[in-house]
């Protein structure tokens, strides 16, 4: 690489900075749009617009009340007037905003261990521990259990926070069709059958990755295909939960629950609290031997602060009312309604003839447009229609794959949606997006 005048390589890539200013430059008003309110079945936006010149973007200065299609609130946890609310403010003013510790000094907390014993029973496995960030639970526990000598099968559609704490692992990592069974199998095969590359040693241990719902393909991962091949190649299983913990299952207990498998077959379970619970953090879940080795050797658990205390009782309020131990039925409606809303969502786009992806119970649901173009006409056309969405583009998916991200949520009514529906069929004919259609050019 080139050094500049003063001797230095630069630190970013300029044809990188060229390269996304080119793509995103038109269309950088459809993102990172301030939010002013709670993100639950409604959000207030403010308004940002993109002049057709220059680095710079406008705030209008408008605020404005949208329904809300783009955030992972899947329970409805999300709310600021609400028993989790109440009992958050109570332990705020008990606990303070953090323990300015981490968990091996004086950072533990008995909130801490109350969300840990909580999470461990709501999973039907022997223990848990928490973390403050769930991208951060992935990529700083994933090296402490496999390292150089292991090897890894991950899913292509795998999660940026997994694939960073494979890459830190030191582990190989051998990537298979996204819930392809075949592919994963026969790279097993492969793998086993020539063991460690050079010295042909047979592998330390296998490891296979997967997400319990991906994130931009609103698909569910095969479960029991996995743990059979898991069990017949004498590999380890780490499931990804963030999208399906809460949201899957007639229990809301993720993909074991979704699938009636036993939570045994997976020997790591990891999920986050940012969606179902609405609120923040991670976990790791499984045998006590597990948690264990991870409170002592991971970076997370031995060197990062421990989780802030409101937010930790935000997810024990949410966790006891989704499990039934409120005493109501609520947490089980929120269930039930948040199935209902995705099936009826998911019928009605199929029925307008629009391209979708994923299973009729993943309340993640991307709608394909393709042309990277055409996101920033999508995500426009239903802001100024009052619905707040993501548009998904290039990096984070393929480059000719770009779509608009719903997310469902227990909190909707029929009605929102309905408007939300009308408003997709308008524009999905306006710019071709039906099956039916001619490609048309965006406006
Ligand atoms: N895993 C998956 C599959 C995710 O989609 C995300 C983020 N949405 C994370 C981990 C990181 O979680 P968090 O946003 O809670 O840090």
């Amino acid at each position: 690489r080139e050094k500049n005048r003063e001797g230095y390589v630069p630190l970013y890539d300029n044809f990188e900075k060229f390269y996304l200013w080119y793509v995103y430059r038109r269309v950088r008003d459809c993102w990172n749009r301030p939010i002013t309110s709670v993100p639950g079945a409604m959000v207030t936006v403010k308004e940002r617009v993109t002049p057709d010149y220059g680095w710079t973007f406008v705030f209008t200065g408008r605020e404005i009340p949208s329904l809300n299609l783009g955030s992972y609130n899947y329970l409805g946890f999300a709310e600021s007037h609400s028993k989790c609310a109440d009992d958050s403010i109570d332990t705020l003013h008990k606990y303070g905003w953090a323990t300015c510790s981490s968990r091996h000094e004086l950072g533990t907390n008995n909130l801490h261990v109350e969300l840990e014993q909580l999470t461990a029973r709501f999973l039907g496995v022997e223990a848990a521990i928490t973390f403050g960030m769930g991208f951060a639970t992935n990529s700083l526990n994933l090296p402490t259990l496999v390292s150089d000598g292991c090897l890894v099968m991950s899913d292509e559609k795998n999660h940026a926070s997994l694939i960073l704490g494979l890459r830190l692992s030191g582990a190989l990592i051998r990537v298979f069709k996204h819930n392809n069974m075949k592919h994963l199998e026969k790279l097993l095969r492969e793998a086993i059958v020539n063991g460690q590359p050079k010295t042909g040693k047979p592998w330390e241990k296998i490891l296979i990755v997967v997400e319990g719902v991906y994130s931009m393909e609103g698909s569910i991962v095969k479960l029991p295909e996995v743990i059979a091949l898991k069990k017949m190649y004498k590999a380890y299983l780490y499931v990804d939960e963030a999208h399906s913990i809460g949201a899957l299952g007639p229990h809301g207990r993720g993909v074991v629950d979704y699938w009636g498998c036993d939570p045994q077959d997976i020997d790591v379970f990891m999920g986050t609290f940012t969606k179902s619970f609405g609120s923040a953090g991670g976990y790791i879940a499984g045998s006590k031997e597990l948690i264990d080795h991870i409170r002592v050797h991971s970076h997370a658990a031995c060197y990062a602060s421990s989780m802030s205390p409101p937010v930790a009782q935000q997810i024990i309020t949410s966790m006891k009312i989704i499990m039934g131990e409120d005493g109501t039925n609520e947490g089980i409606n929120r269930i039930r309604q948040l199935k209902h809303n995705t099936r009826y969502f998911r019928k009605r786009l199929h029925q307008m003839g629009v391209i979708i992806y994923g299973n009729e119970d993943s309340p993640v649901v991307p709608l394909l447009v393709y042309l990277f173009s055409k996101i920033g006409g999508v995500v426009r056309g239903l802001a100024a229609r009052k619905i707040a969405t993501v548009g998904v583009g290039f990096p984070a998916t393929p480059l000719m794959e770009g779509r608009i991200r719903f997310c469902l949520s227990a909190a909707h009514t029929k009605e929102q949606l309905d408007y939300a529906l009308e408003q997709i069929d308008d524009i999905a004919n306006e710019l071709g997006l039906k099956y039916s259609q001619k490609p048309r050019c965006p406006r």
